[in-house]
């Protein structure tokens, strides 16, 4: 069952000359159950659809549905929807336990329902030792505990989350992503979760949708926005990509030849949806190719060599000029074999390289 469907939603900021499209034409459509992420870079729109959907505002053009039904004509307190903010917006001189049945008190909920409401959510989150404390005398990290116990006490249908985690240090975040998507699962309910962190995106979702400029440019499980990018900006936002400039050869079944200017020939596959018209991209990622000796689809010098424990990144100046980089594996042994100034090949795996659109 669909939980929440975008139609050809805009939003305009301002009047005339001067508006500005925040929105423009987006359509989405979210499941019942999933940890669906909002990915892209700061101003795309992430914060304007959630405002939407939560009833803070309303679309220019389209419609929101919850569960089939237009939800325009009810007001954000009557929807089966919440919010956590980036801020947590706590009451910091109530208690902990207090924050969480806010909400349910001012729907009118029976004392001991909400008592146990409380209780309930204090160990979903894992703070019944902290009932009792004030909201502004715990870590930052308890606060968002305390926030999303909150928002998950009514029991919302959709949980909307916006860069909830981005105040956090490294290692808090980590440990919260977990705690969220174990709070995902357990809870059953529908997150829709914003980040401009691609890393955080992949590693927690069931499928992320890529916006960039009021746009949606593709929506996919993690593996299919990486191994597949449907054009060259996502293929830039997620994970390190190299562009290499070439000509492709005929087309068959979605595969082709491309010639790079080394002369080199490659077999590449065409992303999703591509037209060919004009010039081609041809992207690469790092893990996918290798650098060696002799030989290689392409030849260059080496220009830098980054250490990062668990693999090592080599970047290559080609004989074009471009640069390249190569990600190697790191082996207790032996460093990468290679020294600044080297000269050097790059092979690119067979299923390695890939057509987009520009
Ligand atoms: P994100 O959350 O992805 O960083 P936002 O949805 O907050 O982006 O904003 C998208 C764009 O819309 C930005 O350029 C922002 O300046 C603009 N915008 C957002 N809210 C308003 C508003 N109330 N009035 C005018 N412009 C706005
Ligand atoms: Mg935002």
């Amino acid at each position: 069952r669909n939980a929440i469907e975008v139609r050809g939603v805009s939003k305009r900021f301002g009047i005339g000359e001067n508006a500005f499209k925040a929105l423009d034409n987006v359509s989405v459509t979210i499941r019942e159950n999933e940890f669906f992420t909002l990915l892209g870079p700061s101003g795309c729109g992430k914060t304007t659809l959630l405002r939407l959907i939560a009833g803070f505002d309303f679309p220019t053009e389209g419609q929101i549905m919850l569960h089939g039904q237009d939800i325009a004509p009810l007001p954000p307190f009557k929807r089966p929807v919440n919010t956590v903010f980036q801020s947590y917006a706590l009451f910091p001189h109530m208690t902990v336990g207090q924050n969480i049945g806010f909400g349910l008190e001012m729907l009118g909920k029976p004392k001991a329902e909400v008592k146990a409401r409380v209780d309930q959510m204090l160990r979903l989150v894992r703070m019944e030792a902290l009932k009792d404390r004030r909201t502004s005398q715990i870590s930052g990290g308890q606060q968002q505990r305390v926030a999303l116990a909150r928002a998950l006490a009514p029991s919302p249908k959709v949980l909307l989350l916006d860069e909830p985690l981005s105040a956090l240090d490294y290692k808090l975040r980590k440990e919260m992503q977990s705690e969220l998507k174990r709070l995902q699962t357990e809870t059953g309910i529908t997150f829709i979760f914003v980040t401009h962190d691609q890393e955080e995106a992949l590693t927690m979702s069931d499928r992320i949708a890529v916006m960039s400029a009021g746009k949606i440019l593709q929506v996919g499980a993690p593996w299919e926005i990486y191994d597949r990018p449907a054009d060259r900006f996502v293929a830039d936002f997620i994970g390190e990509t190299n562009f290499l400039p070439g000509t492709l050869g005929a087309i068959e079944n979605g595969r082709t030849t491309v010639t790079l200017s080394s002369g080199a020939m490659l077999p590449a596959t065409l992303a999703e949806g591509y037209v060919p018209n004009g010039p081609a991209t041809i992207v690469v990622r790092p893990e996918h190719a290798r650098a060696i000796r002799e030989g290689g689809d392409l030849r260059g010098q080496v220009e830098n060599i980054v250490y990062f424990g668990t693999d090592t990144h080599i970047h290559v100046r080609l004989d074009d000029r471009n640069l390249f980089t190569v990600r190697q594996q790191n082996s207790r042994s032996r460093d990468c074999g290679f020294v600044v100034g080297d000269a050097v090949g790059v092979a690119i795996a067979p299923d390695g390289a890939q057509v987009l659109k520009d």
